[in-house]
């Protein structure tokens, strides 16, 4: 307790247990004398209350401070001692009178607080560390939010570059959330809406819809990754293809949650494929087609030696035979042999010109009216005896038909087909047609032959092409007959085409020829 001149009138045990001095040594000593404030003058704001309670402070009125730093002297040779303490001032009167404001006594409650202020100290530092860690992390959160950004972005532009498409699949739903990209890749709009159903039964071509569900479901139960390629029909008539890869997410109980994956675009590497294919194909028919020619020209020759040595020794034996022979009844008959083998080797020749025409464009037809109905009139007539000869029956029924060609060359088709039927027919009959369609000419050759396989018929009007009959015994030929007639009818605009219901089953040949019109009548009139 200070008086007005503030000297200590009055210290407690406690007090002076703070200080660590005597009661003695402290009553009768200035505030200046006193440890109670040395410290204080080192701090302004202290010294500033100190000053103000000693000067306004009234009686009954108390003041308090906040804790200030008080250091005690050092024990030996240490630091000084750092304490904290707390000031409490009231004024109190001086005797039972009163007094005025200057008057009373000052009385200070010290306490002190050094623990509870390092504390304090300690926990505001821990804070304020915490409080740094913290935002360590967040900066270091912050910088690897943005790196992820950046890779994200990074990503995404070389996804978009590569036109790769990001989907996921939601199993319970069936919804898929997709990039951007992916719709394009399908070739829909930003903000259309896509599920498993609209893929599969909408935006897959239907040939790959099977296949492409097969490949995800067995890989699914697999648990392995899954690829697949497929033609999507939004770009029809345009291609485009993707090629998608795929993975399921599966819970810890196994159920699958959701399927992730990528599309891409493959389209000019799937065209290139398909192209070089095509390519494959096209070599490789060509190949066949070159091996069958070969074939068909090795039997092509030994066919001609063949078929020109017969008639070639049947004439050198008749000959032979008239130079030695006496017998004039030999005459007739070899003349008549000499004749048939000669024509024989004539027709030969015939077709085998006529080839080499045809094959260097060198062949051409004439133009001029023919009556069908009576050219088919003249081939039956003339082949009738080659018919009765092998005991087959040769019918006809032939609408009157005018078309425009060459006389001479139509006959040539209508004898070799006519030729070949009887040739391959070795019993039953053979029926010749002719009618008329709005435009068309329509002769059809039926016969009850030997009838011709199913795998041979698209080849048989090939140049040089025999098919192997189980006729019994060799049936001659070079194989050139129906590929003139094939020749020939096109040349005259007309279409030919043969059927069989297979092996000794029959055979029909059609020709179609346009029909004379009234232009060409009047232009021939
Ligand atoms: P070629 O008669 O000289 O053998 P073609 O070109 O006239 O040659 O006929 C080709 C092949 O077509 C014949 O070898 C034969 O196998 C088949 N063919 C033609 N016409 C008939 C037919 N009417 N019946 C059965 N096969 C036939």
């Amino acid at each position: 307790m200070l008086d007005a001149d503030r000297t200590a009138v009055y210290v407690n045990q406690a007090y002076c247990a703070l200080l660590e001095q005597s009661q003695e040594r402290a009553v009768g000593r200035t505030v200046l004398e006193l440890p109670l404030f040395g410290a204080l003058t080192a701090d302004p704001a202290g010294e500033a209350w100190f000053h103000r309670v000693c000067n306004g402070l009234t009686i009954g009125q108390t003041s308090s401070t906040s804790f200030f730093r008080f250091d005690l002297p050092a024990l030996e040779n240490g630091q000084p001692r750092r304490c904290f303490w707390k000031l409490k001032a009231s004024r109190i009167p001086s005797g039972p009178e009163g007094g005025d404001a200057a008057s009373g006594y000052l009385a200070f409650r010290v306490s002190n607080v050094t623990e509870r202020v390092e504390r304090e100290a300690i926990e505001e530092r821990e804070k304020a560390r915490l409080r740094s860690e913290a935002q360590l992390r967040q900066i270091a959160a912050d910088e690897t939010a943005a790196r992820l950004r950046a890779h994200q972005e990074q990503f995404a532009t070389a996804l978009a570059f590569a036109k790769v498409g990001a989907w996921e699949l939601d199993a319970r739903t069936g919804l898929i959330t997709c990039t951007e990209q992916c719709k394009l890749n399908l070739g829909l709009q930003p903000d259309d809406i896509l599920s498993e159903q609209r893929l599969f039964t909408e935006l897959i071509a239907p040939e790959f819809r099977a296949d492409a569900r097969a490949r995800m479901e067995s890989a699914l139960a697999e648990r392995r990754h899954f690829e697949t390629e497929y033609r999507v029909t939004s770009f029809y008539p345009a291609e485009r293809w993707l090629l998608v890869r795929g993975q399921g997410k599966f819970g810890e109980d196994g159920t699958l949650n959701e399927i992730l994956g990528f599309t891409i675009d493959i389209t000019a590497r799937k065209k290139a494929e398909l192209e070089q294919e095509r390519l494959t194909a096209v070599e490789r028919d060509a190949r066949q087609q070159s091996d069958r020619y070969a074939e068909a020209m090795d039997h092509f020759v030994s066919a001609v030696t063949h078929e020109l040595r017969s008639p070639l020794s049947a004439i050198t034996s008749w000959s032979e035979l008239l130079t030695r022979s006496t017998d004039p009844g030999h005459l007739s008959q070899a003349a008549a042999a000499l004749k048939r083998n000669a024509r024989q080797l004539s027709l030969m020749v015939d077709d085998l010109l006529d080839t080499g025409a045809i094959v260097s464009g060198k062949l051409s037809v004439s133009r001029n009216p023919v009556v069908l109905d009576v050219l088919v009139q003249d081939v039956l007539r003339d082949q009738d005896w080659e018919a009765q000869r092998k005991g087959v029956a040769l019918s006809s029924e032939l609408a009157s038909c005018r078309v425009i060609g060459d006389e001479a060359r139509i006959k040539q088709i209508v004898w070799n087909l006519l030729s070949n039927a009887i040739k391959f027919t070795q019993q039953g009959k053979i029926t010749v047609t002719l009618r008329n369609d709005i435009a068309h000419a329509i002769l059809e050759v039926r016969d009850t032959g030997c009838g011709i396989d199913a795998s041979a018929l698209p080849r048989i009007f090939d140049r040089f092409e025999q098919v192997r009959t189980d006729v019994a015994g060799r049936i001659g030929g070079l194989g050139l007959g129906l590929w003139l007639v094939k020749s020939l009818v096109e040349m005259h605009g007309g279409t030919v085409a043969a059927e069989s219901a297979g092996r000794g089953q029959g055979c029909l040949f059609r020709v179609s020829l346009p029909l004379l019109t009234s232009n060409e009548v009047s232009n021939i009139a």
